[in-house]
């Protein structure tokens, strides 16, 4: 059995608390005395990732920020838009019936994501939060040290995927977030000295290690989306068990339809490289067209040039590759018929 390594826990009630005591207690700074050199302080909202990590090793810090007590840590309102606390957990996204309606990727994504007990616990924060993962990278302290690390961890030794990288690859991994892209959302940041916004399409980076422009003494409080009149979305996953697993591709598409012309689109992509893919070309193919069956082959072919997954999941790069193109096809298929 796998334990979880001792650690102090602080439960503030509001995010500015949060945040303070990301500060306060350290954010940033690694502690090398505990086995494996991981960050001193942490956030955890539902604890369903952060905690096998921390068994596993893969972070043992001194001290957790709870956002459990978080007053108006969860909740979903509709303001013309949506907008989601980062603490709202997936199974409330997922039963959600405006959001079944208006966000359907979004609302599928949640659905899709681990367990019913994980979806419980688990919050919309942490899934866009959640760390990039590899096959060299999640696994025991005692399988790793056996194996002799990877980048990840020890940035002393080589990426594991490609031995000449300078670069971790380890890849992303959230489902929701796909959706998030596809439907333009906005995440709102917020440290000690005041607050910021940041579009989701340039939260992440193409980098295992550093895969967010989040600093670590940043809170995320919310998610924002906009409007979502005229606009249809879906969310397709590919795993190995569809009991619980991770995504190997997931693919979100949105269209803007002005009577059977499509005005917009965004096509999002995830678990084929470290950062989601946001495929401009895709919904370029796709724009001012009706969705004839050339223009959905045209977006295909953009996403699988756009898809570059690497021997760092289950799968095979082929078939994760093959994937995405015909989810690309199935995806914007559904939306032509859904008319
Ligand atoms: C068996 C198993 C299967 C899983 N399957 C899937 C899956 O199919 N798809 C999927 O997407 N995920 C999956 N997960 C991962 C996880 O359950 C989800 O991603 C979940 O949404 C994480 O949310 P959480 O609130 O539990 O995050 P936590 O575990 O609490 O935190 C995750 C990370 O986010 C950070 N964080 C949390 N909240 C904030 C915040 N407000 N601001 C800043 N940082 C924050 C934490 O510091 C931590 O680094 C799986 C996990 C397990 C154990």
């Amino acid at each position: 059995m796998l334990r979880l390594p001792r650690f102090r826990i602080e439960l503030p009630r509001t995010y500015s608390e949060a945040a303070q005591m990301l500060g306060e207690l350290g954010a940033g700074e690694l502690d090398r005395s505990r086995g494996t050199p991981s960050l001193r302080v942490m956030l955890v909202a539902g604890g369903t990732d952060l905690f096998p990590n921390m068994k596993r090793r893969q972070f043992a810090p001194e001290a957790l920020i709870s956002l459990a007590r978080v007053r108006a840590a969860s909740g979903i309102h509709e303001n013309g838009g949506l907008s989601l606390s980062a603490g709202t957990t997936l199974t409330a996204i997922a039963t959600h019936p405006r959001i079944r309606e208006r966000y359907s990727a979004l609302a599928q994504a949640a659905e899709l994501v681990s367990t019913p007990q994980l979806r419980n616990m688990g919050t919309v924060g942490g899934n866009i939060c959640l760390d990039t993962r590899c096959n060299w990278y999640d696994q025991s302290l005692f399988w790793r040290t056996a194996e002799g690390f990877c980048m990840k961890t020890n940035p002393e030794v080589v990426c594991r995927v490609a031995t000449s990288s300078p670069r971790c690859l380890a890849v992303s991994s959230a489902d929701t977030v796909p959706a998030l892209l596809a439907l333009g959302a906005t995440v709102h940041l917020e440290d000690a000295a005041g607050a910021r916004d940041v579009p989701l399409a340039e939260f992440y980076r193409e980098d295992g290690i550093s895969w967010s422009a989040m600093r670590q003494d940043e809170v995320l409080t919310d998610v924002t989306l906009p409007s979502a009149e005229g606009w249809r979305s879906t969310y397709l996953k590919l795993r190995d068990r569809n009991s619980f697993d991770f995504p190997i591709v997931g693919l979100a598409a949105a269209v803007r339809l002005d009577g059977t012309t499509v005005r917009e689109a965004r096509i999002a992509i995830t678990a084929v490289s470290s950062r989601p893919v946001l495929v401009a070309a895709a919904a370029t193919a796709i724009v001012g067209t009706r969705l004839e069956d050339e223009a959905i082959a045209a977006a295909a072919d953009a996403v699988h040039k756009a898809a570059r997954p690497l021997d760092n999941t289950s799968g095979t790069i082929s078939q994760r590759k093959r994937a995405s193109r015909v989810f690309a096809e199935r995806a914007l298929r559904s939306l032509r018929d859904a008319r």
